[in-house]
């Protein structure tokens, strides 16, 4: 899918904004990577603004109520090292907190945006919530602060640093700075990526998906339907083969789903799978199964394709169909699927998440073979672990993430971290480097790299990487086995 054309051009009258702050570190989005920075920032002494469009912080991990996977579980697998850091101190603090219901995400979701705000506020972090950064403001080729919109108006920020961690790389973009967007698909690419992202039409192929949490389920009434002895008929096979054509395969259903879900699709009722627009699908719902209580059921509705995250027209299509969709989900719930009759929509996610989209062409991008093969670099931050490696017996220690990563070319004053920083994606990426564990202590290594850099009145790109290597591992960063940092000059041998 290409970017829409402009219908034209007007001129923006030049005016004086105001100067709300002047800090040393901004932080655009407090989402699951960018709130780790603000708050290593913070601690390290710099005068920090954290800046989100949701007044809820979190990201991913707070206003999308996490869609899909778990806050550090995958850590264990992705990061050799274990989970260290803030994040770990964060993930600590949020299992202490957390009440063993069984329905994790509405529980873990508000703790966490709780927690990043407390965290954020004990380490002197000035938190701007809800704005809209704009603009950067550059300087001799120096990212020098935004501008923002919020109640007051456009305000401007000074910043001597500033940190995109929008997910969508959208300072970056702004700036001008080398942006990846499409990848196009290559048949050799191995076959850990899923092949029906491989079609030239998926450009750029992106994977999103929504949350939403049902109530007043009877969900022993519902377990024991899904038990029950159906055998579908020859029709029934039929009817979902045909529904297979979709580029995604049925997921969620169990058989006794089935005839009912074929029957509101035959009297036009409700479709669980959707032509949103060409080659952009609304996959089926994933109900997560678990000792549900208090009648709460969480459930996600996927949507693949050529979804592209820059483009703010196509976004609000298909935000708006997903979250018809869901409404449309419950009544067919509702209607038809025993255990739901008085179930009702309480909550669908705030914010609509995305597993790609945008990001920069850094200094450094890491490709998947760095991934596969276990690179090593000089400016390692910590050791990260790609799920395809098996397939290419690469190691299982993991391969470097480069400080070089977060560097967007030809711009000072700018660091990108999250889903923006600099990693190549094919497909669905099943790897680890844009994970949460990974992409948490990402956050939290950018937030050190801006804060240093001020305290030595450099450019981050010119900051002593030892110096930021050395904090890492003074907070528990796996950077690597004790003769591979005594190579790196960072401890005897
Ligand atoms: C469907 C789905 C399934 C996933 N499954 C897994 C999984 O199983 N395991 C796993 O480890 N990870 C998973 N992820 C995580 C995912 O892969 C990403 O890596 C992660 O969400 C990226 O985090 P981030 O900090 O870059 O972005 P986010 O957490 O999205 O944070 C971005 C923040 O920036 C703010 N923002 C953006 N633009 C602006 C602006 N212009 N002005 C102000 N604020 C702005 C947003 O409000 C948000 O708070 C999943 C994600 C999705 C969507």
């Amino acid at each position: 899918m290409t970017k829409e054309e402009p219908l034209g051009y007007v001129a923006e009258p030049q005016k004086q904004v105001p100067v709300a702050y002047d800090v040393d570190v901004a932080v655009v989005g407090g989402g699951l990577s960018g709130m780790f920075s603000a708050i290593a920032a913070g601690r390290l002494g710099a005068k920090t603004l954290l800046l989100d469009r949701f007044a809820a912080l979190g990201g991913n991990l707070g206003p999308a109520m996490i869609v899909g996977g778990s806050v550090a579980g995958e850590a264990p697998v992705t990061l050799p090292g274990g989970l260290a850091g803030i994040p770990k101190e964060l993930n600590d603090r949020m299992e202490a907190l957390q009440v063993e219901t069984g329905h994790r995400y509405a529980d873990i979701t508000n703790i966490i945006s709780h927690l990043a705000a407390q965290l954020a506020l004990d380490a002197g972090v000035e938190i701007l919530v809800p704005v809209w950064v704009g603009d950067p403001i550059i300087a001799d080729n120096r990212v020098a602060g935004l501008f923002v919109e919020g109640k007051s108006g456009r305000v401007a920020v000074k910043s001597k640093v500033v940190i995109d961690a929008s997910a969508d790389a959208d300072v970056c973009r702004r700036a001008g700075v080398p942006v990846i967007t499409d990848m196009a698909p290559d048949p050799s690419w191995p076959p850990v990526i899923r092949q029906e992202f491989l079609r030239p039409e998926f450009v750029p192929w992106n994977d999103t998906a929504i949350y939403f949490v049902m109530a007043g389920v009877d969900f022993p009434r519902f377990e024991q339907f899904l038990a029950s002895d159906v055998t579908l008929t020859a029709e029934d096979e039929a009817w979902l083969a045909e529904r297979e054509q979709f580029p995604f395969a049925r997921q969620a259903f169990e058989d006794p789903m089935i005839p009912l879900l074929r029957h509101a699709w035959e009297i036009g009722e409700y479709y669980y799978l959707k032509t949103v627009e060409p080659h952009v699908h609304i996959n089926t719902p994933n109900l997560w199964k678990g000792p549900y209580e208090n009648g709460l059921v969480g459930s996600r509705i996927n949507m693949g394709g050529a979804i592209r995250r820059d483009d703010m027209k196509q976004h609000a299509r298909l935000e708006t169909a997903i979250r018809m969709h869901v409404f449309e989900t419950v009544q067919f719930f509702r209607k038809y699927v025993p255990g739901f009759d008085r179930a009702y929509l309480l909550i669908t996610a705030p914010y609509f998440g995305s597993r790609g989209g945008p990001h920069i062409d850094g200094e450094y991008t890491i490709t998947p073979e760095d991934a596969f093969n276990g690179a090593k670099f000089d400016d390692v931050l910590y050791r990260n672990t790609h799920a395809a490696q098996p397939h290419y017996g690469g190691e299982a220690s993991g391969f470097d993430t480069p400080y070089r990563s977060l560097l967007p070319k030809g711009m000072d004053g700018l660091l990108a971290t999250g889903r923006a920083s600099a990693y190549i994606r094919r497909g669905h990426d099943p790897g680890a480097t844009r994970a949460r564990p990974a992409l948490m202590q990402l956050g939290e290594a950018a937030g050190a790299a801006a804060a240093l850099a001020v305290q030595d009145g450099v450019a981050p790109r010119h900051l002593d990487v030892k110096k930021l290597q050395r904090h890492l591992l003074q907070q528990g960063f796996f950077l690597g086995e004790p003769a591979r940092l005594a190579q790196l000059g960072l401890t005897n041998p």
